[in-house]
Protein backbone atom coordinates (compact mmCIF):
# COMPACT_ATOMS: atom_id res chain seq x y z
CA UNK A 1 0.00 0.00 0.00
CA UNK A 2 1.23 3.47 -0.55
CA UNK A 3 0.05 7.00 -0.65
CA UNK A 4 -1.81 8.86 1.81
CA UNK A 5 -5.11 11.61 2.19
CA UNK A 6 -3.85 14.35 3.47
CA UNK A 7 -5.96 17.18 5.26
CA UNK A 8 -5.02 20.99 4.31
CA UNK A 9 -1.17 20.16 3.72
CA UNK A 10 0.76 23.47 3.67
CA UNK A 11 3.05 22.80 0.79
CA UNK A 12 2.13 21.85 -2.56
CA UNK A 13 2.48 18.17 -3.32
CA UNK A 14 3.77 16.95 -6.65
CA UNK A 15 2.45 13.63 -6.07
CA UNK A 16 -1.11 14.50 -5.38
CA UNK A 17 -3.29 12.80 -7.70
CA UNK A 18 -6.80 13.98 -6.90
CA UNK A 19 -7.61 17.09 -4.57
CA UNK A 20 -11.34 17.39 -2.60
CA UNK A 21 -12.26 20.84 -2.43
CA UNK A 22 -15.35 20.76 0.31
CA UNK A 23 -17.46 23.62 0.90
CA UNK A 24 -16.03 23.84 3.86
CA UNK A 25 -12.64 25.25 2.72
CA UNK A 26 -10.81 22.26 3.22
CA UNK A 27 -8.56 20.59 0.94
CA UNK A 28 -8.39 16.87 1.48
CA UNK A 29 -5.22 15.64 -0.79
CA UNK A 30 -4.84 11.99 -2.15
CA UNK A 31 -0.87 12.29 -2.68
CA UNK A 32 0.60 8.84 -4.42
CA UNK A 33 4.07 8.71 -5.53
CA UNK A 34 3.77 4.73 -6.66
CA UNK A 35 0.52 5.28 -8.45
CA UNK A 36 -0.67 2.35 -6.82
CA UNK A 37 -3.90 3.72 -5.90
CA UNK A 38 -6.60 3.46 -7.71
CA UNK A 39 -10.09 6.22 -7.19
CA UNK A 40 -14.14 5.34 -8.42
CA UNK A 41 -16.57 7.80 -8.57
CA UNK A 42 -19.83 5.82 -8.98
CA UNK A 43 -23.40 6.04 -7.82
CA UNK A 44 -23.47 2.48 -6.30
CA UNK A 45 -20.12 1.22 -4.63
CA UNK A 46 -21.78 -2.20 -4.61
CA UNK A 47 -20.10 -3.07 -8.13
CA UNK A 48 -16.42 -2.37 -6.61
CA UNK A 49 -16.75 -3.57 -3.49
CA UNK A 50 -18.79 -6.69 -4.05
CA UNK A 51 -15.34 -7.37 -6.09
CA UNK A 52 -13.75 -7.26 -2.22
CA UNK A 53 -13.21 -10.98 -0.28
CA UNK A 54 -13.84 -10.58 3.42
CA UNK A 55 -13.08 -7.84 6.68
CA UNK A 56 -10.16 -9.27 8.23
CA UNK A 57 -11.31 -7.63 11.17
CA UNK A 58 -15.19 -8.03 10.84
CA UNK A 59 -16.32 -10.36 13.88
CA UNK A 60 -17.47 -12.65 11.57
CA UNK A 61 -14.02 -13.09 9.36
CA UNK A 62 -13.49 -16.63 11.22
CA UNK A 63 -10.61 -19.11 10.46
CA UNK A 64 -12.82 -21.66 8.74
CA UNK A 65 -13.92 -19.49 6.23
CA UNK A 66 -9.81 -18.66 5.74
CA UNK A 67 -9.52 -22.37 4.95
CA UNK A 68 -12.50 -22.88 2.54
CA UNK A 69 -10.75 -19.37 0.73
CA UNK A 70 -7.44 -20.58 0.68
CA UNK A 71 -7.38 -24.44 -0.24
CA UNK A 72 -8.19 -23.93 -3.91
CA UNK A 73 -5.08 -22.23 -4.34
CA UNK A 74 -1.67 -23.63 -5.49
CA UNK A 75 -0.44 -20.38 -5.92
CA UNK A 76 2.10 -18.69 -2.79
CA UNK A 77 0.43 -18.09 0.08
CA UNK A 78 2.40 -14.57 -0.02
CA UNK A 79 0.57 -13.92 -3.28
CA UNK A 80 -2.61 -15.17 -2.51
CA UNK A 81 -2.57 -12.93 0.89
CA UNK A 82 -2.21 -10.05 -1.42
CA UNK A 83 -5.20 -10.87 -3.56
CA UNK A 84 -8.09 -8.53 -2.62
CA UNK A 85 -10.98 -10.43 -4.07
CA UNK A 86 -9.74 -13.50 -1.27
CA UNK A 87 -9.37 -11.35 1.71
CA UNK A 88 -9.36 -7.34 1.55
CA UNK A 89 -7.10 -5.04 2.98
CA UNK A 90 -3.78 -6.69 3.58
CA UNK A 91 -0.82 -4.67 2.01
CA UNK A 92 2.00 -5.75 1.28
CA UNK A 93 4.26 -5.37 4.98
CA UNK A 94 1.34 -6.34 6.64
CA UNK A 95 0.89 -10.25 4.82
CA UNK A 96 4.93 -10.45 5.26
CA UNK A 97 4.35 -9.38 9.20
CA UNK A 98 1.16 -12.16 9.42
CA UNK A 99 3.49 -15.07 7.56
CA UNK A 100 6.31 -14.43 9.86
CA UNK A 101 4.20 -14.66 13.02
CA UNK A 102 2.65 -17.99 11.74
CA UNK A 103 5.90 -19.37 10.83
CA UNK A 104 4.99 -19.87 7.14
CA UNK A 105 7.44 -19.33 4.33
CA UNK A 106 6.09 -16.93 1.68
CA UNK A 107 6.36 -19.09 -1.37
CA UNK A 108 4.80 -22.28 0.57
CA UNK A 109 2.10 -23.28 -2.18
CA UNK A 110 -1.41 -21.91 -0.45
CA UNK A 111 -3.04 -25.41 -0.84
CA UNK A 112 -0.02 -27.46 1.29
CA UNK A 113 -1.29 -25.30 4.04
CA UNK A 114 -2.64 -27.54 7.59
CA UNK A 115 -5.55 -26.31 8.56
CA UNK A 116 -3.87 -25.87 11.77
CA UNK A 117 -1.18 -23.85 9.87
CA UNK A 118 -4.29 -21.24 8.69
CA UNK A 119 -5.54 -21.03 11.97
CA UNK A 120 -1.78 -19.93 13.13
CA UNK A 121 -2.36 -17.03 9.89
CA UNK A 122 -6.10 -16.33 10.48
CA UNK A 123 -5.09 -15.26 14.22
CA UNK A 124 -1.46 -12.86 13.14
CA UNK A 125 -3.34 -11.63 10.45
CA UNK A 126 -5.93 -10.06 12.64
CA UNK A 127 -3.35 -9.57 15.34
CA UNK A 128 -1.03 -7.53 12.89
CA UNK A 129 -3.12 -5.38 11.69
CA UNK A 130 -5.19 -4.85 14.75
CA UNK A 131 -1.45 -3.64 15.85
CA UNK A 132 -0.63 -1.65 13.14
CA UNK A 133 -4.20 0.54 13.36
CA UNK A 134 -3.13 1.00 17.02
CA UNK A 135 0.26 2.48 15.52
CA UNK A 136 -1.68 4.52 12.94
CA UNK A 137 0.35 2.52 10.46
CA UNK A 138 3.62 2.13 8.97
CA UNK A 139 5.50 4.77 7.36
CA UNK A 140 8.55 3.16 5.64
CA UNK A 141 7.71 4.33 2.51
CA UNK A 142 4.96 7.63 1.49
CA UNK A 143 2.20 6.87 4.50
CA UNK A 144 0.98 9.49 6.02
CA UNK A 145 -1.49 10.06 8.55
CA UNK A 146 -3.59 13.38 7.33
CA UNK A 147 -2.08 15.83 9.32
CA UNK A 148 0.90 14.73 7.80
CA UNK A 149 2.18 12.94 10.82
CA UNK A 150 3.93 9.60 10.47
CA UNK A 151 2.70 5.97 11.68
CA UNK A 152 4.87 3.62 14.40
CA UNK A 153 3.88 0.64 13.06
CA UNK A 154 7.16 -0.41 11.36
CA UNK A 155 9.17 0.09 14.42
CA UNK A 156 7.19 -3.20 15.48
CA UNK A 157 8.08 -5.04 12.30
CA UNK A 158 9.59 -8.24 12.64
CA UNK A 159 10.87 -8.96 9.20
CA UNK A 160 9.14 -6.35 6.84
CA UNK A 161 11.61 -4.08 5.42
CA UNK A 162 14.03 -5.31 7.78
CA UNK A 163 16.51 -7.28 4.88
CA UNK A 164 19.90 -8.17 6.17
CA UNK A 165 19.05 -7.49 9.77
CA UNK A 166 18.66 -9.87 12.88
CA UNK A 167 15.66 -11.94 13.04
CA UNK A 168 13.95 -11.01 16.27
CA UNK A 169 13.84 -14.35 16.92
CA UNK A 170 16.10 -16.31 16.16
CA UNK A 171 18.82 -13.37 15.19
CA UNK A 172 18.92 -15.02 11.87
CA UNK A 173 19.63 -12.65 9.02
CA UNK A 174 16.29 -11.52 7.29
CA UNK A 175 16.01 -12.41 3.44
CA UNK A 176 14.04 -10.86 0.65
CA UNK A 177 13.00 -12.42 -2.65
CA UNK A 178 10.67 -10.44 -5.27
CA UNK A 179 7.23 -12.72 -5.65
CA UNK A 180 5.07 -11.77 -8.22
CA UNK A 181 7.23 -8.19 -8.85
CA UNK A 182 6.36 -7.77 -4.53
CA UNK A 183 9.44 -7.65 -2.56
CA UNK A 184 9.02 -10.27 0.46
CA UNK A 185 10.82 -10.20 3.63
CA UNK A 186 10.94 -13.44 5.88
CA UNK A 187 13.40 -15.41 8.22
CA UNK A 188 14.75 -18.21 6.38
CA UNK A 189 15.37 -20.44 10.10
CA UNK A 190 12.07 -19.33 11.72
CA UNK A 191 9.66 -19.64 8.40
CA UNK A 192 11.08 -23.22 6.89
CA UNK A 193 9.73 -23.80 2.75
ZN1 LIG B 1 14.08 -16.31 12.82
Amino acid sequence: MSGALLLNPEQADRHARVIFYLDNSNQIVFTDRRRLGALWLVENEQPIIGKLGPEPLNPEFKSDILVKRLQKHKAPIKAVLLDQALIAGIGNMYADEALFAARIHPLRKTNSLSPQEIESLHKAIIDVLQSAINSRGASVDTYKRPKGELGTAHSNFCVAHRGGKPCPVCSAPIQRLAIRNRGSYFCPNCQKP
